[in-house]
């Protein structure tokens, strides 16, 4: 059964029965779901039973039936060493969702999204996308037969154009930034009945990404991290992930919180570390210009709610250049075997300073959240392939490669 009880206002507190909505109409802030806690009984055995997939916690998620899943989540958290001791962390784990049935971390609010609008009885859903959210919101709607129709900006990467492309959705390009993809699509909701995945649908979308703070917790033997890295575009994502935690501990599954929050940006598109750094809860938006593009939103719609997570945590905000971030994707590769893509090297960039500086202490356990896979951003690290070009002989190994062994 299901405990969801309403939508809710996040900064009037006006309540709206369970639809497809994704802003208040009184002060057209978000709305949240928010559930029947007092109801549900949970217990780590019960949940230890469930199925290896996000969808072990469904009880926490906003759904009624059966749901649209392709094996999402429940990916590994692996314990960095090598990395931990390139940074100087003793407790470094990497959460590693490049390994989701798109490979990344999408594949978890839509899941919960596409399942919701099959339960609205949509017969089409749709989204704008800055690339991930493209493709998984594709598969997904392959699962599901249903119709798709995807946003996203002209410049695209060409790995992310082909892994959407594969599921067959209505592929729209759009001339300008994510931003402005964002804008039309919030005109098309109005106009078209479709389920719009992170807009009309936004509520619901959300709640998927808490199934990450839910998995650290459990694979740390049900504790919460001391502190947690993670990217933030609209912000959305790092919000889920202290919801998560906090719900454990509020229904009694882990002691009370106390994960120090920091959130990665790239320095091309950082209007929430912006803010964090003048110390105001304003945050001004900007152009965006960084090949971390998954990541580049100008605007962030959840860049107030984020902040104050930031802030309410005693964590942090950092920015990282361009080259920081692509040292972070070979760094991460090179020490723990993961091919992220840019998105990721960010994550490792920031943790990078972060440990440098000693604001993430020695001995604290932190979870790096790795949310995009590599191969969709490679030829931002084209440059790494240099091999040796030999003749299919033994004297041409040894005089090729073999003098520099
Ligand atoms: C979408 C995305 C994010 C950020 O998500 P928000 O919820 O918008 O902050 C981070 N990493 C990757 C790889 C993404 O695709
Ligand atoms: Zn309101």
């Amino acid at each position: 059964m299901s405990y969801t009880r309403a939508l809710r206002c996040r900064k009037c507190g006006q309540e709206y029965p369970v639809q497809p909505l994704g802003l208040c109409d009184f002060c057209l802030s978000p709305l949240e779901v928010s559930y029947d806690y007092k109801a549900m009984s949970m217990s780590r055995e019960k949940l230890a039973q469930g199925p290896l997939t996000m969808w072990r916690y469904k009880d926490l998620l906003p759904v009624e039936g059966d749901v649209v899943d392709i094996n999402t989540g429940f990916t590994p958290l692996v314990k960095a060493d090598r990395l931990g001791r390139e940074l100087g962390l003793k407790a470094l784990y990497i959460k590693n969702d490049c390994l989701n049935p798109t490979y990344s971390f999408k594949d978890r609010p839509v899941s919960v999204a596409v399942t919701k609008a099959r339960e609205f009885g949509f017969d089409t859903v749709a989204c704008a996308s800055t690339g991930n959210l493209a493709a998984s919101v594709a598969a997904y709607a392959a699962k599901a037969d249903m119709k798709a129709y995807v946003f996203v900006p002209a410049d695209i990467e060409p790995g992310k154009l082909i892994g959407t492309a594969i599921y067959n959705p209505v592929l729209v390009k759009v001339e300008g930034s994510y931003d402005d993809v964002n804008r039309l699509c919030a005109g098309l909701a109005q106009r078209y009945h479709w389920g719009f995945i992170n807009i009309n649908l936004r509520p619901y979308y959300a709640e998927g990404s808490k199934t990450l703070g839910y998995e650290v917790a459990e694979q740390l033997e049900w504790r919460a991290p001391d502190c947690v890295v993670a990217p933030a575009a609209s912000g959305l994502l790092f919000t889920r992930i202290q919801k998560g935690l906090d719900e454990l501990s509020m229904l009694g599954l882990i002691e009370p919180v106390n994960t120090h929050m920091y959130l990665n940006q790239a320095a091309g598109s950082s209007p929430i570390v912006n803010a964090f750094e003048t110390g105001t809860l304003h945050v001004n938006p900007v152009e965006p210009n960084t090949i971390a593009k998954s990541i580049a939103i100008g605007n962030p719609a959840d860049g107030y709610y984020a902040l104050s997570v930031v802030r309410q945590s005693g964590g942090g905000a950092c920015a990282v250049t361009d080259d920081e971030a692509i040292a972070g994707m070979k760094l991460l590769a090179q020490t723990e075997g993961i091919f992220a893509e840019v998105a990721g090297g960010v994550v490792i960039a920031g943790l990078k300073r972060l440990a440098a500086s000693g604001t993430i202490k020695k001995n604290e356990l932190t979870v790096a959240f790795i949310t995009g896979a590599g191969p969709k951003t490679q030829e931002t690290v084209s440059d790494i392939v240099q091999p040796f070009t030999i003749q299919s002989s033994l004297e041409s190994f040894e005089e090729i490669v073999g003098a520099r062994v």
